[in-house]
């Protein structure tokens, strides 16, 4: 087994941050991504062969990635691309798909694994043509591609005006966006925005682009049911109230052939979870957060986390805590003095701080409302992997399950190609209409490798 001083699992903002600022201070630094480069979500590049001469990657915060790439050149470390990790075990040991590198054991360890889409479940959500938000990001960014035919966006926050105005500039036929708050919540949190003048200017020229080319914008609206025989052809949505509760003799229905949907995003804490770090549930985005200190370790001694996976607060925040991440733990390794770092890390975490305020204003955009689960039926899949719908999980619920680990191995909900990451959130949902937030925290999961899906040979 090979043996690191500095594993970190993500290529994104805050994995690459760590890595650059460790690998400054002369820490040797092995960075691992399942994707061909470096990027995340936000710099996803087009994959080689693949070329393209459009550049789909954030312009805005453009700057950071291309310093950190700059800054990448200058020092030394060890990019393992391609390369997925699908367990931690004791001591802080990493299984991988990469034959050159499949157990890695690290002195210090950074998880920064990001954050995925919340999943909404209603009528028709698994048919084929409805696919995520990030998902048509993902295939926009990385391959050039647009959705087919006519699209419609669905969801809730500024991730919607942003990718339907994607779509529109690289030519997709976008026939409407579906907004589940209000224009008045809008209008409040637009207000919020005037600290960050830059990123209200982007708003607004979303908007006039959308505008301009007579796409509507429905707010208070979501989508009910999705309907298709082989794939999707119609989307039938109605008026919602603050609790996004849909309301009877409002539906309208729209053919379509793409919904794109973003309920918001949860941070990904599988790798937390599996190397048994502590976690606190929150409701609001019906998951946990690992509980770090100001340094951002876990409650595992080596184990740190920086970025999404801490909680969405953007790419500046994911960029801030991974030079805390990367920081704290060269200090830890000995590379540098603590008088030396002392000021440097105080004024890190200051910068920190100052980016909470965006942390919270996403959390109150996509904060969980409870009466989205008024869309399903109960024949409605909860877990698409395992096909367990709504009324076999209301049934185990009343025969007295009262854990999600109870409630997996009664039904298989979660035992599928996602693990859980498509329906706990719904099931979360569910449960907090039974349990208090008190007793929520309580309701832990287990997790078990292999976190994603892997070929059998490189289990073997
Ligand atoms: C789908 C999606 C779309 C987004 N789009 C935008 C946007 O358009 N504009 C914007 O401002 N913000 C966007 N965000 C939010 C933004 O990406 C983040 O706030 C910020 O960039 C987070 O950086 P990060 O380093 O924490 O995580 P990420 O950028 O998500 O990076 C995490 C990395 O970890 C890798 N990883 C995860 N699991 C494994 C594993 N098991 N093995 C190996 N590698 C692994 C992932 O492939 C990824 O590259 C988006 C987020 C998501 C989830």
């Amino acid at each position: 087994m090979e043996e690191k001083d500095f594993v970190i699992i993500g290529t994104g903002p805050a994995g690459i941050s760590a890595a650059v600022t460790a690998a400054k201070s002369g820490v040797d630094v092995t960075l691992i991504g399942e994707d061909p480069r470096m990027g995340g979500q936000i710099f996803r590049q087009i994959i080689p062969p693949l070329y393209s001469q459009t550049h789909y990657v954030d312009t805005q915060n453009e700057k950071i990635f291309n310093n950190l790439s700059e800054e990448k050149k200058k020092v030394h470390l060890q990019f393992l691309s391609k390369t997925l990790v699908w367990g931690i075990f004791d001591d802080k040991v990493l299984a991988t798909d990469n034959k050159d590198h499949p157990l890695i054991k690290a002195k210090k360890l950074l998880i920064s694994e990001g954050a995925y889409e919340a999943p909404v479940a209603f009528p028709g959500w698994t048919l084929p043509g409805v696919i995520t938000l990030g998902g048509t990001q993902i295939l926009l960014k990385s391959q050039g591609l647009i959705p087919r035919g006519r699209t419609l966006v669905a969801g809730t926050g500024p991730l919607l005006y942003y990718t339907a105005s994607q779509l529109v500039k690289n030519g997709a036929n976008v026939v409407g966006v579906l907004e589940a708050s209000s224009l008045f919540k809008w209008m409040n949190w637009t207000f919020r925005l005037i600290r960050a003048p830059k990123l209200l200017w982007k708003g607004i020229q979303y908007l006039t682009l959308l505008k301009k080319r007579r796409i509507p914008i429905y707010y208070n609206h979501v989508v009910a049911k999705a309907e298709g025989t082989e794939s999707l052809e119609k989307v039938i949505f109605t008026k919602d109230n603050n609790n996004w509760e849909p309301q009877e003799g409002t539906e309208k229905t729209l053919d379509v052939d793409t919904l794109c949907l973003n309920f918001g995003f949860i941070p990904s804490t599988i790798f937390t979870h599996m190397a048994g770090c502590e976690h606190e549930f929150d409701p609001t985005l019906r998951g946990w957060i690992p509980t770090l200190n100001n340094k951002l370790e876990t409650s595992k001694e080596g184990i740190f986390v920086a970025g999404d996976c801490n909680g969405i607060g953007g790419v500046k925040k994911a960029f801030v805590e991974g030079q805390i991440a990367g920081t704290e733990i060269a200090l830890q390794l000995g590379q540098v003095s603590k008088p030396e770092t002392h000021s440097f890390l105080s004024r890190l975490q200051k910068k920190n701080s100052r980016l909470n305020w965006y942390q919270k204003f996403l959390k109150d955009i996509y904060a969980f409302r409870p009466g989205l689960l008024k869309l399903l039926t109960p024949e409605t899949f909860i877990c698409r992997c395992e096909e367990v719908d709504f009324k076999t999980i209301t049934n185990t619920l009343e025969n007295g399950a009262w854990s999600l680990d109870q409630i997996k191995r009664l039904t298989r909900m979660g035992m599928g190609r996602c693990q859980g990451r498509f329906c706990f959130p719904t099931v979360l949902g569910i449960l907090s209409k039974y349990y208090s937030q008190k007793e929520l925290n309580q309701l832990d999961f287990s997790t078990r490798p292999p976190a994603k899906p892997l070929p059998l040979k490189e289990l073997i």
